[in-house]
């Protein structure tokens, strides 16, 4: 558990753990209904807490802390409606977070970490690298947030904005438990996606969770010495170390899982290279993803051809890899793959 002062975060304790706490300062039990309710609608004080008598919010305030954040800045695109917002925690330190509109719904891409320790290439998140986990109800604020401010239910959760998830293991772990909960945002595990560019205790230590969501890997070539150039996690887990935890992953959870694939002009999308992820992908139940690199500004790819694209996906498809590109959004306000940076801008 984290302590910030230490004091423990109540938003980043799970309803077990809370109806524990609560019991101990000899509360009855159901305070942790009201409590959990409170703190999943977003509660930022516990004056708010209007149905808890005055002495038992003061006791609180005294044993526990309330994660805290607020919306900082907020863009919108005007070219698909995308929102991205600047979240701010009470320390000044800042995260980006995402609203789509799908067809299917209402997805928020949320953050993990402030910054990221991983160093991809490719990536801006990692520009300066990390500053802090965020602590699980931190991860949490930012779906209640982006869902009170756009006035609708967010219906699905990509973990996929700045930081590396599976480094900051115990904190989403949490967040994943918190927010699946029925009597908090009760957002099912089916739609949550998890994206990592490849932790393999993690992705083992989340299938010991045994839980429905969908795991995306964030693959991007087809062998060690093309990802080895882009992804310096690639030499403490090479491909096929993480492609064994994938089918450990698999065993347990019979999830499809998804491949994302940054397509990088003459780095990694030959036909040749579809067809060596082709080999490598196969018995794996899965989908691959392919992003048009997207860029920024302090690194040097350029994306891949259209021509490149549909050259790549017919390899796939007809090695019976199912494959797509994915839609760039909000291309207008830096809020594609990749581009999210914990600065302010
Ligand atoms: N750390 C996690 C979560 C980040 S998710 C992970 O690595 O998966 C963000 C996704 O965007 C990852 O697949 C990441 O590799 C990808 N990405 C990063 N920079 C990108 C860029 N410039 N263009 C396209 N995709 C990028």
């Amino acid at each position: 558990m984290e302590h910030t002062a230490g004091k423990p975060d109540l938003r980043s304790f799970t309803y077990e753990e809370l109806e524990a706490f609560l019991i101990e300062m000899g509360e009855k039990r159901f305070r942790a209904g009201q409590v959990f309710a409170w703190l999943s609608k977003g509660a930022q004080s516990f004056d708010e807490m209007t149905n808890l008598s005055k002495p038992l919010r003061e006791k609180l305030a005294q044993t526990s802390m309330l994660s805290r954040a607020h919306i900082a800045e907020k863009y919108v695109s005007k070219i698909d409606g995308t929102v991205k917002y600047l979240i701010e925690f009470d320390d000044g330190e800042c995260v980006e977070t995402v609203v789509m509109r799908y067809h299917h719904g209402v997805t928020v891409c949320i953050s993990s970490q402030v910054g990221c320790a991983m160093g991809c290439g490719f990536c801006a998140s990692t520009i300066g690298g990390k500053k802090r986990d965020l602590l699980a109800g931190e991860i949490l604020l930012q779906v209640i947030l982006a869902q009170d401010d756009i006035g609708e239910r967010i219906s699905n959760i990509v973990m996929m904005g700045i930081g590396e998830p599976l480094d900051n293991f115990e904190n989403v772990r949490r967040f994943l438990i918190n927010v699946n909960d029925a009597r908090g945002l009760n957002i099912g595990y089916r739609h949550i996606s998890l994206s990592t560019c490849g932790l393999v205790d993690g992705i083992d230590r989340l299938a010991q969770m045994d839980i429905p969501i969908t795991l995306s890997i964030s693959l991007h070539a087809p062998n060690d010495e093309i990802r080895g150039r882009t992804m310096p996690v690639n030499r403490r887990y090479p491909i096929r170390e993480l492609l064994a935890a994938c089918r450990r992953y698999q065993a347990v959870t019979t999830r499809r899982i998804s491949f994302e694939y940054a397509m990088i002009d003459g780095v990694n999308d030959s036909a040749a290279d579809a067809a060596e992820l082709a080999r490598l992908l196969k018995g794996i139940l899965c989908h691959v993803n392919l992003i048009p690199v997207n860029t920024v500004a302090e690194r040097s790819y350029r994306r891949s051809s259209t021509a490149a694209l549909k050259r790549f996906i017919s390899v796939l498809e007809e090695a019976g890899i199912p494959a797509t590109v994915r839609r760039t959004l909000g291309a207008d306000i830096s809020a594609s793959c990749g581009q999210l940076r914990q600065k302010r801008l």
